[in-house]
Parts: C-alpha cells; structure tokens; sequence
C-alpha cells in the first residue's frame, strides 16, 4: 500500500488528530471519525486499555476495510490500587467533566502522602489486516493542588519525574516529547515509516 495513504483514527477528538498528526508528519493523512462520516458511539467495554484499543481498531476496519488505528488511555494512581485506571474519562460520572474528575481523585488522595502514578497508552494499529500495539508511559505524581492552563484532562494535577511543571503548564510540543501518548505515537511513526 502507498505509504502516503490516509490513516483513519477512531477519535472524535480533533485536539488528538492535531496532536498525532504533528507528530506524524505530512507523510501520512490522519483522518478524524467526522472525516469519514462515523457518527455512532464505539464499543469500548474492556478492562484493559490494550483490549479497549483492539475493539475500537477492529470496529473501524471491519466498518471501512481500511488502515486505521485506536488508542486509550489511563492514568494510575499507585496508593489508589491503579484508579481511575480504564475509567479515567467517566472516573466522576459518565458526563466525562474533567474538573469534576481531578476534583474526586484530590479528594480521595487528601490524606495520601505517597502521589506515584502513571499514564499508560495503548495504541493499536490495523495495518494491511494485521494488528499492532505500541504502548507509551510516563511515571509522575499527583500534586496537591490545580497548575496551569493548557492540556486536558488530568493535565493540571500530574507533574513527570525530574520536571518542575505540570503537563498543564507545558507546550503541546514540551509534553508531547515525554508524554504517555507522544512515546506510543513515537513507536506508532517508526513503524509506519519503516513500512
Ligand atoms: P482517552 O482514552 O485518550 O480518551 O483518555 C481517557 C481519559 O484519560 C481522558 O478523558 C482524560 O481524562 C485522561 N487523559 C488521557 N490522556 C490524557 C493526557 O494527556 N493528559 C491528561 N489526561 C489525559
């Protein structure tokens, strides 16, 4: 197949098809779920990040027969047994707020002083009808409070190993660098273009 071919990604998220497709580069052609007219909520009904990346892929390429790719992804938080874990986007309720969610995990990390967690990315490509996973993580801690502005999600409250800002303080091109998601998207570009 042309390596030049478009590339759909099972996300309604346009901030992550930006976001992939700066780190892709131009060789590729990310297309977004709105790109291709996929309206409909997808499957995603495992417990591990890999098995919900495997459906979403699988329920796009069975749909279009065509390149495509998935990803999910979650943080852990070690003194909460890997919470919120798969349920990071609904860990408040299915209204997936993001404040709402850093305001239930501060309040039942209050009494922790131990604030190790993690954000683990599953990405899984269908490439030719076969499957490929890459995965991507960053080790970090919780901090007590809300910083800075930028990001999304949990941005505001997680703070990498040896850096001195949230994810919520730096560039998208600072976090993509050593972000969870930028290391799987890493392995995901050297495969492709290797291909
Ligand atoms: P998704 O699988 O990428 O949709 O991620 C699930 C949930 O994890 C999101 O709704 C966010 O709450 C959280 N999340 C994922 N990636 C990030 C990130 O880079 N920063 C902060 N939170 C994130």
């Amino acid at each position: 197949m042309d390596i030049s071919s478009p590339i759909i990604f099972a996300t309604g998220n346009t901030n992550k098809v930006k976001e992939i497709q700066t780190l892709i580069g131009e060789k590729f052609n990310i297309l977004s779920l709105a790109d291709v007219n996929c309206v409909e909520d997808i499957p995603e009904t495992s417990d591990t990040l890999i098995g919900n990346a495997i459906q979403k892929a699988e329920y796009i390429y069975n749909k279009f027969n065509k390149n495509c790719f998935a990803d999910d992804t979650g943080l852990m938080v070690e003194s909460l047994n890997g919470e919120p874990g798969v349920f990071s986007a609904r860990y408040a309720g299915e209204q997936k707020n993001s404040e709402d969610n850093i305001d239930l995990l501060l309040s039942k990390m209050k009494n922790n002083l131990s604030r190790k967690a993690k954000f683990q990315t599953a990405i899984c490509l269908i490439w030719n009808g076969e499957q490929h996973i890459f995965l991507g993580e960053v080790e970090g801690e919780i901090t007590l409070n809300r910083s800075g502005k930028d990001g999304f999600g949990y941005d505001p409250v997680f703070l990498p190993n040896g850096l001195k800002k949230t994810f919520a303080e730096m560039t998208m091109e600072e976090k993509n660098r050593i972000s969870h998601r930028g290391r799987a998207i890493q392995k995901l570009t050297e495969f492709l273009q290797s291909r």
